[in-house]
């Protein structure tokens, strides 16, 4: 924790978080030797589970609150999931990849976490249960999706990270009123693709 507190994390409750959810959990046994490292790391099939200070970084910039309700954009290993549970959120994860939606599903339940996991595209959100009090978007776009911005609640936010394939600018939307929004900009990243139809296409 004080690795990504000198890194510049302040929020103590997600420090907390971070500090107290079994990571290894997360990874392949093979990878346990490091799932404490602050390093993004491989999952199955060919996607990463985010470095812990980018986990904390794009949690603090959605200032969760206890009992918001939260997407999340590429469940991934279920372990940014797994995070905002811990803080009290309510949270609905969209993964494209059917195999890894099961496994986070799994992981999560035997963790004691409750969380909606759906598979699909999710540069298209999840508007059934919309709108949200945040969104975190954990692959990097290309464009910011209109329907995500179309999911937030008033004074929703959403983080998303948005570039080239190579880099991406992470991006803070607060929907400010119905038709107002504001935007942020923070710090370069390099994340997998979103990929789908409002990410990038294939
Ligand atoms: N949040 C994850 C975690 O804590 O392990 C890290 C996710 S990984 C960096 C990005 C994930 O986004 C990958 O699992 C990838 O399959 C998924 N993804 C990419 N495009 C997507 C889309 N359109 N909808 C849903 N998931 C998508």
């Amino acid at each position: 924790m004080e690795e990504l507190r000198d890194k510049g994390i302040k929020d103590e409750a997600i420090l907390a978080a971070i500090g107290k959810i079994p990571r290894h959990k997360f990874v392949d046994s093979a990878l346990w030797n490091r799932a404490y490292e602050d390093s993004a790391l491989p999952i199955e099939l060919g996607q990463t589970i985010s470095q812990p200070f980018t986990v904390a970084s794009q949690t603090e910039l959605m200032k969760v609150q206890r009992g918001d309700k939260v997407l999340e954009i590429g469940t991934g290993s279920g372990y940014q999931c797994a995070v905002l549970c811990e803080l009290g959120a309510k949270v609905y994860s969209v993964e494209r990849h059917r195999e890894l939606t099961e496994r986070a599903r799994k992981i999560l339940h035997e963790l004691g976490y409750r969380a909606m996991f759906k598979c699909g595209d999710g540069s298209l959100g999840w508007s059934a249960y919309a709108p949200y009090d945040a969104i975190v978007v954990t692959a990097g776009a290309p464009v910011i999706p209109e329907e995500l911005r179309e999911q937030l609640a008033i004074g929703g936010r959403l983080v998303i990270p948005v570039g080239d394939e190579e880099r991406q600018l992470m991006m803070r939307i607060i929907r400010t009123g119905e038709e107002e929004f504001e935007q942020e900009n923070f710090a370069h990243y390099k994340f997998v693709p979103l990929i789908g139809k409002q990410g990038w296409g294939r």
